[in-house]
């Protein structure tokens, strides 16, 4: 292992991704390693902001079918942007709602109990917002979590088996609801083998893609996922609260979602003002108000770059980036107490790198205070991502050596190991 920072250098020469980086706003003397919690802004996002405030003062009432992004067909073309990026076609994708909203209604439109199968299958490492959201789904239909929320428990409490996930597909399921990456551990799920499992039983499977698009590569359509859905500020860069995407299998297509609104309508449709209203036969059929426009145009910018970039250009330099870091620590880093605990294979490793320490809390903020931004996550977790399009070798090793310096001053014994209201 050469820990040469020349070694870095040539590595960020080598880098033909290299170029995106100038389009993002990096704050100087700062290292950002929390892309997988909210990507950076680039120029050509906030540009896209700006046209659609000056589309409203031009247009006012028009810019719903006038300008060069008509506001009333861009949720499906911000879908069709999803299309490479999760292996889907162009109706199975729409942009719309949040993460979670987008969760319940789809469990709404997929979860339907009857007879024996009334339980829900998730795992018990995923977002507490998912299990909130399935939790309120089954009390909604009357059904007590206690006994029909399954979980799949994890042997080390990082990490889910393929087998102890297929195992738990019994008879009682109606419904799996699973992350792709796990957004502490970072592990990626053999999504492929796990949905074949799924279909082979008859049970309606969806991924949470959360941490993983944007990320790495997906092929939804050909690997029979029913649905998917994901949020657009972490990877893609969209902004805070940027508008969520979701994906709905085609054989799915032309059915009513569960929950509706007027923006489920067929386009066409939709302005005839009937109280029987006919859904899209496209995945567009699962908005339901009018979409949050001020939230939407970030992504015209940010998926440009993602279709320039190639999602494929991405996962590789990712990969490289986080072996990278992930040897530095072996060499600079084995005696002080830090466990990584992300997955090493490729296959098996997503976007970031998750790090184990008994100060993480406290480590993460002398961090912070050296200029470096990593995330914490409770109980004794510290994510870092380094990002593809925006990251470089040389701040991974530099990130590397103020850790080591962190440790061997014992910098971190200033600051309290408790988690701040946002970790
Ligand atoms: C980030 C994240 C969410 C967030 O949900 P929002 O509705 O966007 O707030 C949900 N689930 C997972 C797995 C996440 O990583």
């Amino acid at each position: 292992m050469n820990t040469s920072k020349d070694f870095a250098i040539s590595l960020d020469k080598q880098d033909t991704l290299q170029p995106f980086r100038e389009e993002f706003y990096i704050t100087q003397d700062r290292i950002y390693l929390d892309g997988n919690s909210l990507g950076l802004l680039s120029t050509r996002s906030e540009k896209a902001v700006l046209a659609i405030l000056d589309a409203w003062k031009m247009h006012a009432i028009d810019g719903w079918t006038d300008g060069d992004n008509p506001w009333f067909y861009l949720s499906e073309a911000i879908g069709e942007q999803f299309a490479s990026l999760v292996g889907a076609s162009p109706t199975e994708l729409i942009a719309t709602a949040s993460t979670t909203t987008n969760l319940h209604q789809l469990v709404a439109t997929f979860y339907n109990p009857s007879g024996k199968r009334t339980k829900i299958l998730a795992d018990e490492l995923n977002f507490p917002s998912d299990i909130y959201a399935l939790k309120s789904q089954l009390a909604l239909k009357g059904y007590a979590w206690k006994e029909n929320l399954i979980q799949v428990k994890s042997k080390d409490g990082h990490t889910l088996q393929t087998e102890d996930i297929m195992e738990a597909m019994t008879e009682e399921i109606a419904l799996i609801i699973l992350p792709s990456v796990l957004y502490r551990s970072g592990q990626v799920l053999d999504i492929e083998a796990i949905t074949k499992a799924a279909r082979d039983r008859d049970i309606p499977i969806g991924f949470d893609l959360c941490h993983s698009i944007g990320a790495i590569p997906h092929s939804l359509s050909e690997w029979g996922v029913d649905f998917a859905f994901w949020c657009t500020y972490k990877h893609l860069n969209g902004g805070p609260g940027s508008v969520a995407g979701l994906y709905v299998n085609e054989q799915h297509l032309g059915i009513a979602p569960g929950l509706a609104g007027w923006f489920s309508s067929r386009k066409e449709k939709q302005f005839d003002m009937e109280h029987d209203f006919t859904p899209a036969d496209t995945a567009g059929a699962y908005q339901i108000g009018t979409p949050h426009l001020l939230s939407l145009a970030p992504l015209i910018g940010s998926l440009e770059i993602f279709s320039e970039a190639g999602i494929m250009n991405i996962r590789e330099k990712s990969l490289r980036l986080t072996d990278y870091l992930m040897a530095l620590f072996d060499a600079e880093l084995g005696d002080y107490g830090f466990q990584i605990a992300s997955p090493r294979e490729h296959a098996s490793r997503g976007g970031h790198v998750y790090i184990t320490h008994s100060h993480a809390a406290s480590i993460c903020k002398a961090l912070k205070a050296n200029g470096i931004i990593p995330d914490f996550r409770s109980p004794n977790g510290i994510r870092l991502a380094p990002v593809a399009l925006y990251n470089t070798f040389e701040e991974v090793w530099q990130t590397v050596q103020v850790l080591k310096q962190i440790m061997t001053e014992e910098q971190y014994k200033k600051f309290e190991n408790t988690r701040g209201v946002i970790a």
